[in-house]
Parts: structure tokens; C-alpha cells; sequence
């Protein structure tokens, strides 16, 4: 059997799953058997119910008196019930699933797995999954079992079919990694075990050695792809773009205000590498607010003057405006001609004409711009604000843009995500880094203070009316876009309307990713320009968007964010000259976790990095971690220890490039990554 053979190969999966499984991304047989899972329930640590304590728990019980009520407003449903074992019996509740008042057979015994908490006045298991005791107690003697991430009419309980097939198949599989690449300490589990145990893990520890291989494994890829990376740049040759001293300088004096020391060194850092023969790649990593764009329009600036053209990158179409805005403003009393092309810009044709003959030095877009047909004159500088991860397309595209120079253009990232120090060199190996680890004088710190729901009306809503009464803005961040089986969580569509209830003289308007682009765009544009009072929004807003005038940010569920997104999103306010304020929402009666209270406490990026990768732990099970720079399926940055044992081999191995070549699944893998990883 071989690993790229399509799905449909293996025996017992037909048209039918083929079709579903390519629908979620899987097509091959390791995109199969790499469908780790998200999570496992262990049905042998039931709990009794006179046991049983507040948090995730699974109950083996009966259940009884099973109700579905209309709640007041409409469209809501609560189906109430009692589930007893031999011991005692709690309460069970499920919100809009009336199905499940007429689901259980009488006087069978059921698995529950669900949260047992306090809510709407007493202690109950809320909306548990649920099976059929004798299925589970039949199938696995260990009673433990996978979860998986479920795509639509694909749930769970089909991928632990489908596995069930396959457990002889594992037997076969060849090891990925050279083998003295591996650690000793992993060699005897080898890529087999490791991913037979994931799928049939009986046990915690089989999990644990599981992950940690499949980590490694990963970690390995991804670095060793850095560092071929690295050695690949260093072949290549770009064009050299002298420091013109005696101009920057002037620039940099005619700013109304004076650089920090982060952003000089940064700055420096950057136009020394410019002066280099072969291509920049370099990372600067900012916090929000730190100053990025202009250490980025300095070195646009020292491209422009040697007569290159610059290309700067932003994810989203309100981002490219914002840049080309404040870039206008810094750079055309300079000379240096700025452009923005983005789907709304009219006259493209003429625009485009105007890049082709080097009429614009500096040209602003999203991403479009180096997969459309726009041609450069001489692109040497590309730019990339908030997202370095580049498909394989758009890089090839990119190359293609410069062919005729026959130089590869130089390339900085920027990214607000920090990363501890720790593991930066390992993690990017194939970049520099620079880091803007210093605010600009003068920043007031955000004030951040965790509140529960109860306080809503005396503490939050006061500071509503004074915002609004200021004339200033206001972020309103929740988790879903309209209801869910969840009652917990506030949709943004219901906030808006609670909101509009309560504040009917405020313009409120809301935004959330299933929204169209340039319905997303309208809105945004409209709230920076002041026609918004309130936006609530999902976290579509984290990334980027610059509107100094609001200063107020209330995230309800903060509880159900990573430490370092809700960084993410607090930056986007405290831009302007006035004080600002995040309001954390929690539920009633709960404790705040020690996340949110570091939150309270520093708005340091660093600092809330390093904590972060410390509360983490080995908690996450195949966490998957999208950390701006990198995307990680199975390793986490908790991982510091198989990071820097990946970080060893892999180095050790890229000083002969020959070496990949012997290893050709290894070698297909690591191409990915390649081309993820850069540009160049
Ligand atoms: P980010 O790193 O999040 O992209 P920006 O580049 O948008 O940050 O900068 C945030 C704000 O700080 C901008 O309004 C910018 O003009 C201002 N700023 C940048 N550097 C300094 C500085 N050294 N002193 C004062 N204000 C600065
Ligand atoms: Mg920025």
C-alpha cells in the first residue's frame, strides 16, 4: 500500500465516502491516516454521580422524564431530563434538540459526555453526547475512544467506522524520517505505532507517545524545510540596493515623532540586507501598535530611491487602503510615487500600464496583485503585512513577476503575533528576525478588567453611554454569527439587536466572516470613517485595521479565546491619544482562568507569549495551533524540547541538500513547506 494512492484504494471505502472525505481535504491515504483526533473520551473513567464535580465529566446512567419546553423567545427549545445510576442522579439539559426528548430507549443504560456545571440556578450536565452503552462497552474493551473532527453529514462516529477497517493497514506503513534523524528516545515507536496508536489509543500514554512522534515529525519537516530553505536563498541572487544615508536621515527627521530605539535597529537590520547581493528574508515581528509601518516604508523609500519598484501585501482589501493612506502621507512629499490597486480601483488598465513602465514606485494591494496580471518594471521589495504564508501558486506567480530581471525580489514579513525569543531561531530558521520589542512614547496602556455578566448593565453599559457620548467608537466582539445548539455564547446577531434595544440612538452595525468580501470591506470602511458607533463583530476584526478613534473593546465568551488572540484583538484598540478600555465578559459565578488575569495584568506581547507557551502545556491534544507565522497541526510551541532536538538533527542534515533526495516522501513533504515558508 502506498501513502499518495487515493483513498478510494483502500478496500471498503467507495464513491460515496471518496467523494465526502475529498470535500474535507482528505484525498490520499496519509492525508487519511493523518486525520488525527481532535480529541479521546474515556468511557472507563465514568464517574458515579455522587462523584461527580463540576467540568468535563462522562456518566453511565439512565435517563427519565425527558421534557422539551418553548423558551420565551422564539425559535428556542429546551429539553430537560434526569439522569440516574445506581448511585444517585443529576439534572440534563439540551438546548434546541428537541430530538432528543424521544432519542433514548427506556430503561437502556446510555454514555453521557458533556460539562457539568452551574447554569440558569443549579448544577447540571449540560448538552452531553450521548451513546448507547452496550455499542461502546461492545466495541472497545478499553472504553477508550477517538473523537474526531466532524465535516457535515460526516460526524465522529464515521471516521471511528472507517478506522475500524483499517487497523491491519498500519502495519505497513515506512518510517518518514532518516533514521538517525529520530531521537532515541523515539525510535522505538516509529511512524507505524505512532499513528496506529492515535487512532486506537487504549490509554493515555499511548496518546502521549503517539503525539510526541507525530510531533517531532512535524517539527522536523517544518524546520528542515527551513534551513533548505536558507541554503536555496543563499544561492539565488537579487538585486543590491544601496543605504543612501544622507536622504533617510532626512526623512527620518521630518517625522513627527521621534523612531524608537526598536524600530532604528530594525530599520537598520533591514537596509543592510538590502545592500546584499542575494534576498532578503526577513521577519519583523512587532507587537500591535509597535511601529511596523514605518521600519516598512523607510526601506520602501530606500528601494525607490535606487529606482526599484516595491510591492506591500495586506490580507484584506481595508488593510491595503489604511497602508496606502498612511504610506501616501509619509512618502509622496519625498517624491516617491504610491499606488493602491485593489478590486474596487477604477481604471485598473491605466494603473497597470503606469506599473509595467515604472511610473509607481510603491504599490499597495492585497494579495491579488502578485496573482493577477499586474507586471512590474523591476520589482525588488515585496512587502507582506499580518500573513506570510504564501500558497504555491502565489510564490510561483511572484518569481514570475521578477523572471525577466532574472533576480528574486528581497522579502519582509511582518507579523504582530510574538513568538517567544526562545524558540524564534528555531522555528524560522530560514529568516531573520527582527523585533520591534519597545512602544512608542506616550502610549497609554490599555486598561483591562475581566467582568461577569452580571455586571453588564451597572459597569459595562455606563461605560457605553460615556463612550458614545464622547463621540468615540466601539468594538463589541463575540463568538458565533447567528444562534447555536450552545445557549452559552452570544451571537453577534443577537448582541447587535440587545444592543440596538439599549442604545436606539447609536449607529450599530455588525460583521462576521461568512459575510461577503466586499460587504466586510463596506463596513469596515464605514466604521473607521466614523459612521458606526458600535461594530459588533466575531474575530474577523483581529487583524490590522486602524481606527484610533475607538477605544472601547467588550469580548463576551473571553473564557473560549487563546491568551494570545485576545492580544491580538485588545490591539486593536488604544491606537489613538486617548486612554482605552477592554472589558473581558465571563460567565456569572465563574472564576476567572489565570489567562484572563495575566490579560488584566500586561499588555506586553513578549511577556504574554512566554506565558502563554507555560499555561499551554501538554494539555492540547493535537491543539491545533495557527500561530500567524506558522501553522502547526500536531506540535504546539509547548514543545520547546522536541523543538530544539528537531532544530539539531534537522540543521545537521540540511548540510548536505543530496541527503533529502534518498528520502523521497520525506522530500515531497518538505517541498510543501518550502514553498510555504518563502517566497523566494
Ligand atoms: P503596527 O506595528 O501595529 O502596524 P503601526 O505601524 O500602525 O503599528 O503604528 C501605530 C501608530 O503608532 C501609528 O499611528 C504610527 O504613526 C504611530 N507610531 C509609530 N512609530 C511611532 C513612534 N516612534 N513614536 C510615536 N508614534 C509612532
Ligand atoms: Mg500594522
Amino acid at each position: 500500500m502506498n501513502l499518495s494512492d487515493p483513498v478510494e484504494n483502500i478496500k471498503g471505502v467507495g464513491p460515496k465516502t471518496t467523494e465526502i472525505l475529498a470535500k474535507i481535504g482528505i484525498k490520499t491515504i496519509r492525508d487519511l491516516f493523518y486525520y488525527l483526533p481532535r480529541t479521546y473520551e474515556n468511557y472507563q473513567e465514568n464517574v458515579k454521580i455522587k462523584d461527580i464535580r463540576p467540568g468535563k465529566v462522562v456518566l453511565k446512567g439512565k435517563i427519565s422524564g425527558l421534557e422539551t419546553k418553548r423558551a420565551r423567545r422564539r425559535n428556542f427549545t429546551i429539553t430537560e431530563g434526569v439522569i440516574r445510576d445506581e448511585t444517585d442522579a443529576i439534572s440534563v439539559v439540551w438546548f434546541n434538540q428537541p430530538y432528543r426528548a424521544k432519542q433514548f430507549e427506556e430503561g437502556k443504560e446510555y454514555y453521557f459526555t458533556g460539562t457539568f456545571e452551574f447554569s440558569h440556578g443549579k448544577y447540571q450536565l449540560l448538552s452531553p453526547k450521548t451513546y448507547l452503552a452496550k455499542d461502546i462497552d461492545d466495541k472497545t474493551q478499553s472504553g477508550f475512544r477517538p473523537v474526531y473532527r466532524a465535516s457535515g453529514r460526516f460526524k465522529s462516529e464515521n471516521f471511528v467506522q472507517l478506522f475500524s477497517k483499517l487497523r491491519s493497514d498500519f502495519a505497513f506503513i515506512p518510517d518518514l524520517l532518516p533514521e538517525d534523524c529520530v531521537p532515541d528516545f523515539l525510535q522505538k515507536t516509529g511512524r507505524n505505532e505512532a499513528l496506529f496508536k492515535a487512532h486506537y489509543a487504549e490509554n493515555d500514554k499511548d496518546v502521549e507517545k503517539s503525539r510526541e512522534y507525530l510531533a517531532y515529525e512535524e517539527l522536523f519537516e517544518l524546520i528542515l524545510a527551513a534551513n533548505l530553505n536558507k541554503n536555496e536563498i543563499s544561492k539565488l541572487k537579487a538585486k543590491k540596493i544601496p543605504f543612501n544615508k544622507e536622504k533617510i536621515a532626512e526623512f527620518v527627521k521630518k517625522l513627527s515623532f521621534n523612531l524608537t530605539n526598536a524600530q532604528r535597529r530594525a530599520t537598520w537590520e533591514i537596509l543592510q540586507d538590502l545592500e546584499k547581493p542575494i534576498p532578503m528574508n526577513r521577519l519583523l515581528q512587532g507587537d500591535v501598535g509597535s511601529g511596523k509601518t514605518i521600519v516598512a516604508a523607510i526601506s520602501a523609500y530606500q528601494a525607490a530611491l535606487s529606482g526599484e519598484q516595491v510591492a506591500i501585501l495586506a490580507p484584506t482589501a481595508v488593510l491595503a487602503k489604511q497602508h496606502a493612506e498612511s504610506l501616501s502621507e509619509l512618502l509622496e512629499p519625498f517624491g516617491v510615487r504610491v499606488a493602491l490597486l485593489t478590486g474596487a480601483t477604477k481604471n485598473k488598465p491605466l494603473l497597470k500600464k503606469k506599473i509595467k513602465e515604472g511610473e509607481v514606485d510603491v504599490l499597495i494591494g492585497t494579495h491579488a496583485i502578485i496573482t493577477d496580471d499586474t507586471e512590474f518594471k523591476s520589482l525588488s521589495l515585496c512587502i507582506i503585512d499580518e500573513q506570510h504564508r504564501f500558497g504555491v501558486n502565489q510564490r510561483q506567480k511572484l518569481l514570475m513577476k521578477t523572471e525577466k530581471t532574472s533576480f528574486a525580489p528581497h522579502l519582509l514579513s511582518m507579523s504582530a503575533t510574538p513568538i517567544p525569543r526562545s524558540l524564534q531561531l528555531a522555528i524560522f530558521g530560514d529568516m531573520d528576525v527582527s523585533i520591534l520589542d519597545e512602544m512608542p512614547k506616550g502610549r497609554k496602556p490599555i486598561k483591562t478588567e475581566i467582568i461577569s455578566e452580571l455586571d453588564f448593565t451597572d459597569i459595562l453599559y455606563k461605560r457605553v453611554r460615556e463612550t458614545l457620548e464622547k463621540k468615540q467608537q466601539i468594538y463589541w466582539i463575540c463568538k458565533t454569527i447567528d444562534k447555536t445548539s450552545e445557549e452559552k455564547s452570544i451571537s453577534v446577531k443577537k448582541m447587535a439587536e440587545r444592543l440596538e434595544k439599549t442604545f436606539p440612538d447609536a449607529k450599530i452595525s455588525y460583521l462576521h466572516g461568512r459575510m461577503k468580501n466586499d460587504e466586510k470591506d463596506k463596513i469596515m470602511e464605514d466604521f473607521s470613517g466614523g459612521k458606526i458607533d458600535i461594530l459588533v463583530s466575531t474575530t474577523v476584526v483581529e487583524v490590522g485595521v486602524n481606527v484610533p478613534n475607538a477605544n472601547l473593546m467588550v469580548i463576551m465568551d473571553a473564557e473560549s479565546y487563546g491568551l494570545a488572540q485576545i492580544h491580538q484583538l485588545r490591539g486593536r484598540v488604544g491606537r489613538g491619544k486617548e486612554a482605552s478600555e477592554c472589558y473581558l465578559v465571563i460567565e456569572n459565578e465563574k472564576q476567572p482562568s489565570r489567562r484572563l488575569r495575566e490579560l488584566e495584568k500586561s499588555t506586553d506581547g513578549f511577556y504574554l507569549a512566554e506565558v502563554d507557551l507555560k499555561l499551554r502545556g501538554p494539555g492540547e491534544i493535537y491543539g491545533s495551533l495557527q500561530h500567524g507565522a506558522l501553522d502547526l497541526n500536531i506540535a504546539t510551541l509547548a514543545d520547546t524540547k522536541l523543538i530544539s532536538i528537531a532544530s539539531k538533527y534537522a540543521k545537521k542534515f540540511a548540510k548536505n541538500p543530496e541527503n533529502v533526495v534518498k528520502y523521497p516522501e520525506l522530500n515531497t513533504y518538505i517541498k510543501k513547506y518550502q514553498q510555504l515558508t518563502t517566497l523566494n
